[in-house]
């Protein structure tokens, strides 16, 4: 069930949980302000999931409320684990979901990072 990506942040997701290590995941980078874990449910050969250390819904909460700082580390860790997984020659994909339309289903930002294979179409359907 898509969230809606307005409402305050709920420190019970389960994005919360993996950043307090309550549950496990699979950690493939992190820096000071972002943590990067493969998906439970990969869609692609490679499906990294990218989240911020801070408490942020979403992009739109990310982009309104984190600091420049904030943005500049999390920007940065994504673009450093498509290069250590040897992404950028081949080509990969970034996905952030947003609210309802987006289908976003946990309320704490993340962008998907999809490779290792040629991708398709932008949208399905
Ligand atoms: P969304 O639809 O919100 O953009 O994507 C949520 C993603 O989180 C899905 O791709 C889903 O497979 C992944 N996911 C949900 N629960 C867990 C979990 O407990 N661990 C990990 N590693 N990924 C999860």
């Amino acid at each position: 069930m898509p969230i809606d990506a307005t409402l305050p942040y709920d420190d019970q997701n389960i994005f919360a949980k993996i950043l307090r290590d309550e549950i496990p995941s699979k950690r493939v980078y992190e820096n000071d302000y972002a943590v990067a874990f493969h998906d439970i449910a990969p869609v692609a050969p490679i499906h990294i999931l990218v989240i911020p250390r801070g408490s942020y819904v979403s992009w739109d909460d990310f982009t309104a409320r984190g600091s420049d700082t904030e943005i500049a580390g999390f920007i940065r860790a994504i673009g450093h684990v498509a290069r250590e997984h040897g992404l950028v020659m081949p080509g990969y994909r970034l996905l952030a979901n947003v609210g309802g339309h987006g289908g976003q289903e946990v309320p704490h930002l993340h962008v998907h990072l999809f490779g290792g294979k040629p991708l398709g179409p932008m949208l399905a359907g």
